[in-house]
C-alpha cells in the first residue's frame, strides 16, 4: 500500500514538529501549513489522505477551515487542539470533522486516531461500485434491504429508533457524531433537551449489542459530545480500534 498522505495545519511550531517526527517513525509522508487559507490551499492541491487540524489558527477559525474543505471533500479531518471545552469539539465535529484529540496528547493516541481515519478511507473507498446492501462489522450485520439486524450469526430485535440509530451510526463508522447530529438525523429536530431521551436509546440499544457495557465492542461513547461506531476486524474477539 501507498504511505499515506497527511496534511498537518498546525501555527504552533512545537506541536507541528512533535507530528512531523511521530509521523516520520510511521515513514507517512506530510505537509505542512501554518494559517487556516494555506491549509485549505494545500488541502486542494496535495488531496491528503488525513488533516490534522488545529482549531486556533492565526487567520480563521478551525471550524471555517472545516467548512471549506467539507464543502468539496470528504476527507478525514481529526481536530487537534488545546482547547480543552467540549463546546469547540463540537462545533468541529458538528461542521464535519471525523475525530478530535485533546493537547497534550501521546503519540501513541495521535497514531491510532490515524490509523482509524485511515481504516475510513480505506473503507469508503471499497464500498464504491458495491451495490450490497449489507454492513457487516465483526460480528454484527445489518441487512439494510429487509431491515434486519445479525449479532453473531443471531438475528436480534430492535425498536424502529433502535435500528435508525444504529443504522446512522453503521453508515459513519470510524467517525464521532454528535448528539445534535444524531438527534437532528434521527428525530429531525435538534433540541438540547432531547440528549437526555437519545441517552436512553442508546442504552436500550446497547444492551441489545454488547456483551459488557463497561467494554463496549461496537458503540464508543464520548461524554458530552456524542458516540461513534468502533470499526471491528472480521476475527472474533479481535478489536481493531484500541482508542481508550
Ligand atoms: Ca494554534
Amino acid at each position: 500500500m501507498n504511505k499515506p498522505d497527511i496534511l498537518v495545519i498546525e501555527d504552533d511550531n512545537a506541536v507541528a514538529n512533535l507530528i512531523a517526527a511521530t509521523l516520520e517513525t510511521q515513514d507517512y509522508r506530510y505537509k505542512r501549513a501554518s494559517t487556516g487559507a494555506g491549509g485549505v490551499m494545500e488541502a486542494l492541491s496535495m488531496k491528503p489522505d488525513v488533516v490534522l487540524l488545529d482549531l486556533g489558527l492565526p487567520d480563521m477559525d478551525g471550524v471555517d477551515v472545516i467548512r471549506k474543505i467539507r464543502s468539496w471533500s470528504n476527507m478525514p479531518i481529526i481536530v487537534v487542539s488545546a482547547r480543552s471545552e467540549d463546546f469547540d469539539k463540537v462545533s468541529a465535529l458538528d461542521a464535519g470533522a471525523d475525530d478530535y484529540l485533546t493537547k497534550p496528547f501521546s503519540v501513541d493516541e495521535l497514531l491510532a486516531r490515524l490509523r482509524v481515519a485511515l481504516r475510513r478511507v480505506r473503507y469508503d473507498g471499497s464500498k464504491l461500485g458495491d451495490e450490497s446492501s449489507v454492513y457487516e462489522n465483526g460480528e454484527l450485520k445489518i441487512d439494510y434491504a429487509a431491515g434486519c439486524v445479525f449479532l453473531r450469526g443471531e438475528e436480534i430485535h430492535l425498536t424502529p429508533i433502535e435500528y435508525k440509530l444504529l443504522c446512522l451510526l453503521a453508515r459513519n463508522t470510524g467517525k464521532v457524531l454528535t448528539h445534535n447530529y444524531i438527534l437532528k438525523e434521527v428525530w429531525g429536530s435538534p433540541s438540547a433537551s432531547d440528549v437526555p431521551s437519545l441517552r436512553v436509546f442508546m442504552a436500550t440499544l446497547r444492551k441489545k449489542l454488547e456483551r459488557d457495557s463497561a467494554h463496549p465492542e461496537f458503540i464508543q461513547t464520548h461524554i458530552g459530545i456524542g458516540y461513534r461506531m468502533l470499526r471491528r476486524s472480521c476475527r472474533r474477539g479481535d478489536s481493531q480500534e484500541n482508542l481508550e
